[in-house]
């Protein structure tokens, strides 16, 4: 069966077709710049490539074009012949703590939790309706950032606000990067063979967009992202924490606009707002040339990861794993050595050696007199989402 996973930002559409059960990835591409003079297409395929400069208004019509390049390109029939539609979808509020089937209702949902996730998922809904006109036929299935979170306890979830804050307007820490969390931890388990009941682990993703979460025995209880994805780490663009007394501070000082204090701490801070670049590579760069506001980014996104791992740790009272991923936790050996040498109160110790290697491959990277192990291991947020399409699908077509 041939299940095509989508990825729909406000002006993008990312895309991975796999063939399932066996998690082969057929073709895989990115429209971007949707909306705008000129969308650009590119497709990845085999050993093959293609690119295109096309308008395209909106995700309805960018669907429409990719589902006529696709037998073009002899990578699929049409729509119709999907066994299902996997899509990533931002925000499942308190509504969904799993994965599940598109209906009518599930639907009207995610349309009401469009407040949360102004940006996000009115961009899912457009993927989901453009999808239901183009493949009728074809099963779609939800899988949310947010629903591996709803496991905290309200004590890690909720902010120490009015109370109607949350009973009315729904003001409370939802978390992110689910998929990611849960398919690392559930891999940290398998890897090290044991079961995932025993385990107490911390992951970090650190990606673009950056978080890290507390898992005990497979299930989140605590992760740094809020109401919003801008919350907690320092990111390539986003502030994290900070004082909330920050934004009416700024709007009288400098006279920002609330959409403004928004787009600049989710846009212009984090690395990019420290160090002049949102991406870690080049701060490395920048920092390893001298430069004074590349190693303070540097500085601070550390200072700020070290903070929420020794709280986590300390919260679950026994570490038996921190796990790195995401494009920084991956590929960044600077970043996970200048952490877990502030960690050593913790007994945890770095394999400096293996903490060079970049295998691309799931890696343990602890010495071996480390209290706690660690490892390096790569996450696959698209195969998450083609597994549990997959899952659903087949579950659904089976005699009950
Ligand atoms: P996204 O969150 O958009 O999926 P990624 O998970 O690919 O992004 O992470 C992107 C980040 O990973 C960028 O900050 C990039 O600089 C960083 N990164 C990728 N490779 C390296 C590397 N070799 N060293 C340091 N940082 C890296």
């Amino acid at each position: 069966m041939k299940i095509l996973v989508l990825n729909s930002g406000s002006s993008s559409l990312k895309f991975k077709l796999y063939l399932m059960p066996e998690r082969k990835l057929l073709a895989e591409g990115m429209i971007a710049r949707i909306g705008e003079e000129e969308s650009e297409i590119r497709l990845l395929y085999g050993d093959q490539s293609f690119d295109e400069k096309v308008k395209l208004a909106n995700h309805h019509e960018a669907l429409e074009r990719l589902e006529a390049l696709l037998p073009r390109l002899k990578i699929l029939g049409n729509f119709a012949k999907l066994g299902a539609v996997g899509h990533r979808v931002v925000h499942g509020g308190e509504a969904f703590a799993e994965s599940v089937r598109i209906d009518g209702e599930v639907r009207e949902t995610i349309r009401r939790l469009i407040p949360l996730a102004p940006l996000h998922n009115p961009a899912n809904l457009e993927g989901i309706d453009a999808f239901k006109v183009l493949a009728p036929g074809v099963p779609q299935v939800a899988v949310f950032d947010t629903a591996f979170h709803q496991t905290m306890p309200p004590e890690a979830y909720r902010y120490a606000i009015p109370k109607a804050w949350y009973r009315r307007y729904h003001v409370r820490r939802y978390g992110f990067h689910g998929i990611s969390h849960a398919y690392v931890s559930r891999q940290l388990a398998r890897l090290t063979a044991r079961p995932i009941e025993t385990l107490n682990a911390v992951t970090l993703h650190l990606g673009n967009g950056a978080s890290a979460c507390a898992v005990v025995g497979g299930r989140s209880v605590e992760t740094s992202m809020g109401l919003t994805p801008l919350e907690g780490l320092v990111m390539g663009t986003r502030s994290g924490d900070l004082d909330p007394a920050i934004l009416p501070y700024m709007h009288r000082q400098a006279g920002l606009s609330f959409p403004e204090l928004e787009r600049e701490l989710n846009r212009e801070s984090g690395l990019k707002g420290l160090g002049g670049s949102n991406d870690m590579r080049e701060i490395q760069k920048r920092m390893a040339a001298g430069e004074e506001g590349a190693k303070l980014a540097f500085e601070v996104f550390v200072h700020r990861l070290l903070k929420y791992v020794g709280a986590y740790a300390v919260m679950l009272g026994r570490l038996d794993a921190l796990v790195f991923t995401g494009g920084i936790g991956e590929h960044s050996p600077e970043v996970r050595a200048a952490l877990c040498e502030r960690l050593g109160i913790l007994g945890i110790v770095l394999d400096a050696e293996a903490n060079a290697v970049d295998s691309g491959a799931p890696e343990p990277i602890h010495a071996p007199e480390s209290r706690s192990e660690i490892w390096v291991i790569p996450t696959d947020e698209e195969g998450v989402i083609a597994e549990e399409s997959y899952r659903i699908v087949s579950e659904n077509d089976s005699p009950k």
